[in-house]
């Protein structure tokens, strides 16, 4: 029998997907990890115009509101939160993600602005 595949972290999932995504399309690329079962993992991309008052109310409590934090642009522009958005949607625990970062195109990794280091969990 063939060993079970070992699961990807989110850094790979992260500096995987960041190759296929043209500069164009986003700066930054984002994958966020379930750590519990069924640890699905979402992408998320830079400058999808997020607004920090839409956000949910979970990724809400977590995120400093633009002006609270240390970096004065806020991070609802960040492919962290876009990740976020899309994990929570389907029902995700922001408190059960992890979050890996990484430049389009190039799929380098990334750390996150001082905003996003605030709330998102590293993986
Ligand atoms: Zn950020």
């Amino acid at each position: 029998m063939p060993l079970p595949k070992k699961p990807k972290t989110a850094k790979q999932w992260a500096a995987e997907h960041a190759k296929t995504v043209s500069k164009d399309k986003a700066t930054m690329v984002c994958a966020a990890l379930e750590t519990v079962k069924p640890f699905r993992h979402w992408f998320g991309w830079s400058g999808q115009g997020h607004k920090w008052d839409n956000l949910p109310a979970t990724l809400q409590a977590k995120v400093p509101r633009i002006g609270a934090g240390i970096q004065e642009w806020g991070s609802a522009n960040c492919a962290e939160i876009d990740a976020a958005v899309r994990a929570i949607n389907k029902g995700a625990n922001i408190d059960n993600l992890v979050f890996a970062a990484a430049e389009a195109a190039v799929g380098t990794l990334r750390k996150p602005c001082l905003n996003c280091a605030k709330w998102a969990k590293q993986g």
